[in-house]
């Protein structure tokens, strides 16, 4: 994967590679405080669009309020700023990371009177996840309680929790990881959320202990009007795991990924989610006929 693009947009300039750098008393790399997305965009049959842009920049205006972050642009100049730099950078298909965090003027922990800095890059990039269908165990680590912050923010400090897994990650024979939550019900991976299929049930776990945004409904919303089944939003236990037909992820970044096999407790449960005919690949289709433009229906999420 090159990251390296000509051009990234800084509080309204466009800047190159090289000038992209920051103090190292930058408030954000003491405390954490800053907050991102993920954002893809695809090539369509005529020219790179962003998918669900709208509902990404709701969702970082969201997380910047919870750390009372104001960021100095409307949601209209954001949504203008994402498109320009794909344009700048000539990039077909990637990624759109926006980040805005404290940068420097105050080093107490409470970040006020800090300037606030709003980046946005694009890059180049495909698949996330193995095209194929995955292997995935239990965490030892569980996903924070929302008590302890506003876990359903896309805020940087509780990815900590999220690259201790992805560390653990590398140290087995796994693909990924699934987290529980403090409860021991299933949660989510740390980028992505789980649905499940018995016989044509679908089952996603409740909005909680998750990040529940974009990818989930979009594929809540497509499931219902494209195959007309209700997902249902339950509290699931690692148990249950041994209940289901197919399992996939979703995220921005996973899209829609089939799950071969989940493992807790020494046990191994395989799913159908990879078969040409399962529900997963059904579904995996229609998504990847709406992110790319050919659903005249939902070209309404493409900016
Ligand atoms: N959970 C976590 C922890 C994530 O980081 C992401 C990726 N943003 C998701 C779920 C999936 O969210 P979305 O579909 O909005 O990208």
């Amino acid at each position: 994967m090159n990251i390296k693009t000509p051009y990234i947009w800084k509080n309204w300039d466009f800047i190159k590679w090289e000038e992209a750098m920051d103090h190292n008393l930058t408030h954000s790399l003491h405390y954490w405080t800053w907050v991102f997305e993920w954002i893809r965009f695809y090539p369509t049959d005529r020219w790179p669009k962003i998918f669900r842009l709208e509902e990404h920049i709701d969702r970082l205006f969201y997380s910047a309020s919870t750390l009372e972050l104001k960021i100095p642009f409307t949601k209209e100049e954001i949504k203008k700023a994402h498109i320009d730099i794909v344009a700048k950078s000539w990039i077909e298909s990637g990624y759109l990371r926006p980040i805005i965090y404290y940068g420097t003027g105050k080093m107490w922990m409470n970040p006020e009177w800090a300037k606030v800095e709003t980046v946005i890059s694009a890059w180049n990039w495909w698949k996330y996840l193995a095209d194929t269908a995955i292997k995935v165990k239990v965490s030892k680590y569980k996903r924070m309680h929302p008590e302890t912050a506003n876990i359903d923010a896309k805020v940087s400090w509780w990815y900590y929790n999220n690259v201790l897994v992805s560390l653990e990650v590398k140290k087995e024979n796994f693909d990924e990881w699934l987290l529980l939550d403090t409860n021991w019900f299933i949660a989510e991976w740390p980028g992505e959320n789980i649905f499940f299929i018995k016989w044509s049930d679908i089952i996603t776990p409740k909005a909680w202990t998750i990040l529940p945004w974009i990818t989930r409904a979009t594929i809540i919303e497509l499931v219902q009007s494209k195959l007309n089944i209700k997902v249902k939003e339950e509290k699931i236990l690692q148990e249950q795991l041994e209940y289901f037909d197919e399992a996939f992820f979703v995220g921005t970044a996973a899209e829609v990924t089939p799950i071969w096999s989940i493992s807790f407790n020494s046990k191994n449960i395989n799913y159908l989610s990879w078969e040409k005919n399962s529900l997963t690949e059904k579904i995996k289709k229609i998504y990847f006929s709406v992110v790319m433009g050919k659903d005249e229906e939902y070209k309404k999420w493409l900016s």
